[in-house]
């Protein structure tokens, strides 16, 4: 029996995406820069490369460096441009059919595409093109690029792109090639990230700098929301494809940079890392606590706890210990140990914690079930006093633009005020970081209520768009429901 993975109490973004464009190399190199953005989905990946004449295709479930590293497969893949695309996928929708980038034969010729983020009218635009008479091979929303494409009346491809991207709405991240070019494009609201890089004159797209980084490729910048850039072999060419063109101030994920992405990456100007500090020290300052030490949950709590530690005057310690050969799954062979799983990835370091009051420092609270079994194992191994501190206000909406989110009422924090969280997780005390307090980390006076400077919805419930209703999400789990039921 496959058991609930350690990490399975977290949000979880769905998907990183890479495109390059004018390398020899691009197959290996989009293996590299897809291993660095690992962290962004693990169920699946795959990459389209295009050598001059023809396209070639990987797919395959598992991890970057379990499948991709294999000569048999690598040699499969030829070309100077690539796009590649690791997948977390929702439930019911981790099979390999759903596994990106997807690609079509246009009479023009092909295209690949993958995208990052999730269209809220996704499933109307799935019933309009059936009914229309487009067959989807997939579950996945974003077939249904290729298909609106195909079906656009405009003569020229470029035109046709720009007809099928004006019908999605949500947030999305999207790399495609053709045989002549490669496209990026971000959302109206630039929800989520996209950067481009140059390596050697190639041009690069990536979700992180990161995978940037790994490759040793230059950071141009981020591509802008709603900017469509198209390159070609006689550069770059930048477009604002969206029907209102009225600037719309752009509403980036506010939680990439409390968890999604890696710490040493940079977005709209801001070291992850660097912002994750300064929410411990915003931390420290709004959620004091008289204790002895400040210890994170590993990783995801490290930064803030270092920024807490700093901010507080208090000494740092890993006294939680994270085993890092952790898979997705475990096979459980009884029940009788099934209570062990959160043990599986964190052991508590009986010598740090022995008669000690601590701050313990997460991300988030989710469920809060992992919170709960983490606390009891930092009881058990000798505490005296333990209070969470938690950097990002209380996740009490979900998330419908690309995030894994449980449904709303299964937040821990829609479902109870601060006292019985703390009750509930069995702490001595729990504190939040503010809205507010959570802006001016990431670089801003304050939240702007009238007009927010980032997407914030799960911690505030107001969606940026009108569409993230609640049948549009009913609609994907059908879609994950009938998927499983097929299989
Ligand atoms: Fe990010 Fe939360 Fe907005 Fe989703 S709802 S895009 S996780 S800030």
């Amino acid at each position: 029996m496959a058991f609930g993975n350690p990490d399975d109490d977290k949000l979880r973004e769905e998907c990183g995406v890479f495109g390059i464009f004018g390398h020899d190399d691009a197959p290996a190199l989009t293996t590299l820069g897809l291993h660095a953005l690992q962290h962004r989905g693990q169920e699946g990946a795959g990459i389209v490369s295009f050598d001059g004449t023809q396209f070639s295709a990987e797919r395959h479930m598992g991890l970057i460096g379990d499948t991709f590293t294999k000569p048999s497969v690598m040699k499969r893949l030829n070309g100077h441009r690539a796009i590649g695309h690791t997948r977390y996928s929702t439930a019911g929708g981790d099979e390999l059919r759903n596994v990106q980038p997807f690609f079509a034969e246009f009479a023009a010729g092909g295209f690949a595409v993958c995208h990052n983020g999730n269209f809220t009218n996704g499933m109307t635009l799935r019933r309009e093109l059936q009914r229309d008479g487009a067959i989807f091979q997939s579950t996945s929303d974003t077939e249904a690029i290729l298909h609106l494409i195909a079906m656009a009346k405009q003569p020229m491809f470029e035109d046709k792109l720009v007809a099928a991207l004006n019908r999605l709405e949500g947030a999305f991240s999207i790399v495609g090639i053709t045989n002549k070019k490669m496209i990026g494009c971000r959302d109206a609201l630039g929800v989520r990230p996209l950067v481009l890089g140059d390596l050697d004159g190639a041009y690069i797209l990536a979700s992180e700098s990161c995978a940037l980084d790994i490759i040793g490729a230059r950071f141009v910048r981020d591509i802008d929301p709603g900017e469509l850039v198209i390159i070609a072999d006689d550069g770059i060419k930048s477009i604002r494809p969206f029907d209102s063109q009225d600037p719309v101030p752009s509403r980036f994920c506010i939680f990439e940079y409390v968890y999604f992405a890696r710490p040493d990456s940079v977005i709209s100007g801001k070291n992850v890392y660097t912002v994750r500090k300064n929410i411990g020290i915003e931390l420290a300052r709004e959620q004091p606590a008289d204790v002895d030490i400040v210890v994170p949950v590993p990783d995801s709590g490290n930064a803030a706890a270092i920024g807490y530690a700093q901010g507080s005057n208090l000494p740092f310690e890993l006294g939680i210990i994270r085993n890092h050969y952790v898979g997705r799954t475990f096979i459980q062979p009884t029940d009788s140990i099934r209570h062990m799983g959160v043990k599986l990835k964190h052991n508590a370091n009986r010598a740090t914690f022995e008669g000690k009051r601590v701050v313990l420092v997460d991300d988030s609270i989710v469920r809060g079930t992992t919170s709960k079994k983490i606390v009891q194992m930092v009881r058990e191994a000798g505490a005296s006093e333990i209070h969470l501190r938690i950097a990002s206000p209380p996740t009490a909406a979900s998330c419908f633009y690309g995030v894994d989110t449980p449904d709303k009422h299964k937040l821990l924090a829609h479902r109870m005020s601060i006292e019985e969280m703390a009750d509930f997780i069995r702490v001595d005390s729990i504190g939040f970081i503010s809205i507010d307090g959570l802006y001016r980390a990431a670089g801003e006076a304050s939240r702007n209520n009238e007009c927010p400077q980032y997407c914030d919805a799960c911690f505030t419930g107001e969606y940026p768009t009108s569409l993230a209703d609640h049948e549009n999400r009913d609609n994907i789990k059908q879609i994950a429901l009938l998927s499983e039921a097929r299989a």
